[in-house]
């Protein structure tokens, strides 16, 4: 009997199943993330540079996980190394105010086109958290709209309509008076959201992914952007982007930019921390301006947007932010990973035509996403054993991303991109002689 992926991926991978066995000691289900969960065991990475990474049995892989998409100047790259490092010997937190700050919050307000102030974060999770409450606070109404599919992190008050079917919270233990705050409409159907709107005057925010759901998995189009820019602005709801994921990635000025649509407020994380942790809210001056000290000590105390969080744009975030922004500023860069993005997604589609399998690579910008069932189907939920055999047949053969998307950085080259093609056209072999595809 011919050996099956799963047995492959074992056999070669002896140090990451003995780390993974020892996690499970002290980590529930050894995994840190819940996309770590792999079956039969997930990866562990010891050494990562540029647009690759090495795993503790010495195997080499293409990275398109880059650090969940924060990384879009790949691993260690010399200028963010040499800003963290500078930064570390000078202070990791000064329990103070500091110049990096500002200058990072600069960098925001000059990029990101709805950004008049800028607050700080650790997590988009916390920043979705804050941009609701900034919403909540201002319009003081109790409600707030997001799409199904979408996905704003993992707090109690985002956590519903994510996964479909949808009839279910992403997680156990979120309390029903909480889930009952947040309104699930259906993605990209603009009669909904209008008669949502329409029937009610307790809505503060609507949230969105201006990609669409889950990075743009399922797409949203322009003009449903539009229209809910207007259909906001008309009804004086709040107009949430969450982008996270776009930020600084589908522009230098995000997918606002992008798609010239500016929201009221803007959730970012990732790329703006490059690849440290650390996140922002920005937007218009009098909700982000809402977190300010008046001097009357009743308004600061009843109306006053309250943050705390200790890391909150510590030195060391804001080094590798200043980094990352004032070498993506020009969109040079954005050139030339959307272009080996297009590459990239047209050689993936030649090796599924050839192979026959009903497998697609689409989405925008220097993002790849990965149909393995066919074009994406919104609200079908995914065969979850393939997406795991496709994962360890990529990994057996060099290559490291999600199931579902890779993301392409500005130091990937056309080698990177060919080497990736030719793997995958090995792992849809092994996938068929598996008899999974
Ligand atoms: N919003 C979006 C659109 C995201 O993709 C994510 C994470 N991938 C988050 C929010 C949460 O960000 P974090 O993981 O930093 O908490």
């Amino acid at each position: 009997m011919a050996e099956t992926l799963t047995e492959r991926y074992r056999r070669l991978r002896p140090g990451s199943w003995a780390r993974w066995q020892r996690a499970c000691r002290v980590i529930p289900g050894g995994i840190t993330h819940d996309s770590r969960h792999l079956t039969p065991f997930p990866l562990y990475v010891s050494r990562a540079a540029g647009p690759r990474k090495w795993d503790v049995d010495g195997h080499e892989y293409i990275d398109y996980w880059m650090g969940h998409g924060a990384l879009f100047l790949g691993h260690a790259h010399p200028t963010l190394v040499e800003a963290v490092t500078a930064q570390v010997a000078r202070g990791t937190h000064y329990g103070a105010c500091h110049e990096l700050e500002v200058e990072w919050a600069e960098w925001i307000c000059r990029l990101i086109p709805s950004a008049e102030l800028v607050r700080f974060t650790m997590s988009g999770t916390e920043a979705t958290h804050l941009a609701l409450r900034l919403a909540r606070a201002a319009t003081g109404r109790p409600k707030v709209v997001k799409f199904t599919g979408h996905f704003h992190g993992w707090h109690d008050g985002v956590s519903t309509g994510v996964n479909p079917p949808y009839e279910l919270p992403m997680s156990a233990g979120i309390p029903g008076a909480v889930l009952g705050e947040v309104l699930v409409s259906p993605a990209n159907d603009l009669a909904a959201i209008d008669r949502l709107l329409g029937s009610r005057q307790d809505v503060a925010a609507v949230i969105l992914e201006p990609s669409g759901a889950q990075a743009g998995t399922d797409p949203v189009d322009t003009a449903f952007l539009k229209e809910l820019r207007q259909l906001t602005t008309d009804r004086k709801v709040v107009l949430i982007f969450d982008e996270v994921i776009t930020g600084f990635r589908y522009a230098p000025g995000g997918a606002q930019e992008y798609y010239g649509i500016t929201p009221d407020l803007t959730t970012l994380a990732k790329i703006v921390a490059g690849g440290l942790p650390g996140a922002a809210v920005c937007g218009r001056r009098d909700l982000v301006g809402l977190m300010a000290f008046g001097p009357d000590a009743k308004w600061n105390r009843s109306q006053r947007v309250a943050q705390n969080g200790t890391y909150n744009s510590n030195p060391l975030v804001a080094a590798a932010g200043i980094a990352m922004l004032s070498q993506i500023a020009d969109g040079k860069l954005h050139e030339r990973a959307n272009a080996l993005g297009a590459e990239l997604r047209t050689g993936l589609n030649e090796v599924f035509r050839k192979a026959g399998v009903p497998c697609v690579a689409y989405g925008d910008v220097s993002i790849c996403h990965i149909g393995l069932e066919g074009p994406p189907a919104a609200g079908k939920p995914k065969n979850a054993e393939l997406y795991h055999k496709w994962r360890c047949a990529l990994i057996l053969n060099g290559v490291d991303m999600s199931a579902h998307h890779g993301w392409v950085s500005a130091i990937h080259t056309e080698r990177e991109i060919e080497e990736t093609v030719a793997a995958v056209g090995r792992a849809v072999a092994d996938l068929q002689a598996d008899h999974a595809l």
